[in-house]
């Protein structure tokens, strides 16, 4: 007797078809399908989401303290003031986008557990196919469900949320406690009377460590090498002064997020023109909050120039409270191997651990892990070279929102959107229903390069990814220049005509 096995997923025949498909319901999705209502009101489209919820990065980080490192007057959105302290807890911004949505009736466009799989274009169609899964979250049925879009706006972040990077070490096996990775932490994990091991010194370790410090016996935080941090109350003077003096909420937003910006710029040009003072000013600050005669040099003194790497912000000092109280500690040194016990590092000292906690890191993904193809040719993004770190060359009728490093993601996305919605306004306008951007005669000898320049920035989850990313040029047409300053100046005087862009 031959059996047929039931298919696991029920294929849905139906095919909707929208305007504009916006891949995820983060900050920068959200802001998409904000910007779109507003700017291109006729335009139909559909936001689809993997997870349950949306938020995105505030929605399925869940470690103690999680919260943005950026100041929430320019991490929130341009059209909506920020009232609260600058530095905020993933639940007060996913408060505060659930707000966004409910106050624009954006619920409806959003489609959640929607996990996309493959986007293919087709020229002869001039649209992109997609299909996706959808799981149904009471039964966990899994049905196919295949839309198809005119535009792709590609709004899924940059790392991939299912699993953190956690590096190889010899010996994990063998460890008898518990290894946790931040971006997966469970909610029953139990720190009472536990010692606590975290590997890591970028803003999660810093973030993670004071917060639990008073429930674990005692936490390390156990680094390769130091990080820039910079302490301070989190209150905007201004913004204090400017409430006290009764002035509207959107005034306050807008001039802070002026003076946030501005300060920024000034700290960004004087990190590469001055480093040194920078770097003086930024560890004689950490040295206020720690004991007398603490070993600075050895653990807070970073082998690199300041803002190679994002510079933690930590609100009110708390991390260097945790370690002046003898709470947590610092052991800088590299992991030789994990023990049944714990970790032994290489200079031979054995950091006994009941739970060890890898700050390691998150494993950047490409477009979403998703599989793009044109016209039945596989597209491998590495072989583009990308316009401005937003369109891809033979890649039609898509952008890619992709923030900046030294200054709040959501500038950025405020930015696209303005740039996508009028991008559309102009295709309307020329009757066209395909835009691809192609290197001018002038670039066509252009040397191609890597993402980003590793000299100046060079976080490990770039550096593990740059094979998979587009290249860049030496233009700044053809790169992510990470320079929001201009960028601000320039997206929105991009001539949509010049010789870069072409219409069918
Ligand atoms: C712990 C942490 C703190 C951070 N703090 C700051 C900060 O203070 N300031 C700052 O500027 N940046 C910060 N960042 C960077 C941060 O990720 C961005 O600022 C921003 O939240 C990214 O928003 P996004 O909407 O572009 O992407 P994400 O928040 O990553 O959201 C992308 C969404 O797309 C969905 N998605 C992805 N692939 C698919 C698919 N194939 N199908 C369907 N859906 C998909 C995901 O499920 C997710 O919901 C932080 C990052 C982390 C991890």
């Amino acid at each position: 007797m031959t059996t047929v096995e039931a298919p696991r997923q029920a294929e849905s025949t139906a095919v909707e078809h929208f305007d504009v498909l916006i891949v995820g319901a983060g900050i920068s999705g959200v802001g998409g399908a904000y910007h779109l209502t507003k700017q291109r009101p006729g335009t139909s489209f559909v936001v689809l989401e993997g997870l349950d919820s949306f938020g995105g990065t505030w929605w399925m980080h869940r470690y103690p303290g999680i919260r943005s490192d950026s100041d929430l007057h320019t991490f929130g959105y341009r059209f909506k003031p920020w009232v609260g302290p600058p530095i905020a807890t993933a639940e007060e911004i996913l408060s505060y986008m659930g707000e966004v949505i409910d106050e624009n009736d954006l619920a409806p466009h959003i489609r959640y557990n929607h996990r996309i799989s493959s986007a293919k274009w087709s020229s002869d169609d001039c649209r992109w196919t997609i299909e996706a899964t959808h799981t149904d979250p009471e039964t966990g049925a899994e049905e196919s469900k295949r839309f198809t879009a005119n535009f792709l706006w590609m709004c899924q972040g940059y790392y991939r949320h299912s699993e953190g990077y956690t590096p190889e070490w010899e010996g994990m096996d063998d460890y008898l406690g518990e290894i946790v990775h931040p971006q997966t932490w469970p909610e029953d994990i139990e720190l009472a009377g536990k010692r606590v091991v975290v590997i890591g010194s970028g803003a999660t370790a810093a973030t993670l460590v004071p917060n639990i410090a008073d429930d674990c016996e005692h936490v390390t935080i156990l680094q390769r090498s130091p990080t820039y941090f910079r302490p301070g109350r989190n209150a905007v003077d201004l913004a204090e002064t400017l409430r006290e003096l009764d002035v509207d909420e959107e005034w306050i937003h807008e001039i802070v997020r002026r003076k946030m910006n501005h300060d920024g710029a000034v700290f960004t040009k004087r990190s590469f023109e001055e480093p040194e003072v920078v770097k003086r000013e930024l560890l004689d600050a950490v040295r206020q909050h720690l004991p007398e005669g603490y070993d600075m040099e050895t653990h807070f003194t970073p082998r690199y120039r300041p803002w190679r790497q994002r510079i933690a912000f930590v609100p009110d000092a708390d991390l260097f409270k945790g370690i002046s109280s003898g709470k947590a500690s610092v052991v800088t040194d590299e992991i030789e191997r994990f023990t049944p016990r714990g970790i032994m590092t290489k200079s031979g000292e054995e950091l006994e651990a009941d739970i060890i906690v890898t700050a390691t890191g998150f494993n950047m993904n490409v477009m979403g892990d998703i599989a793009f193809e044109r016209d039945g040719e596989p597209v491998d993004f590495h072989d583009t070279v990308t316009y401005r770190g937003m369109m891809f060359t033979g890649v039609p009728n898509m952008l890619w929102v992709f923030g900046y490093f030294r200054a709040s993601w959501t500038l950025r996305a405020d930015l696209l959107a303005d740039f996508v919605c009028r991008l559309l306004a102009h295709m309307e306008a020329r009757d066209a229903r395909r835009v691809d951007v192609r290197l001018r005669p002038e670039d066509e000898d252009m040397e191609l390069l890597p993402w980003i320049d590793t000299e100046n920035f060079n976080p490990g989850y770039l550096l593990r990814a740059l094979d998979l990313l587009p290249m860049r040029g030496d233009k700044p047409e053809w790169q992510h220049t990470q320079d929001y300053w201009n960028e601000k100046d320039w997206i929105p005087a991009i001539d949509l005509d010049g010789p870069e862009f072409v219409y069918r």
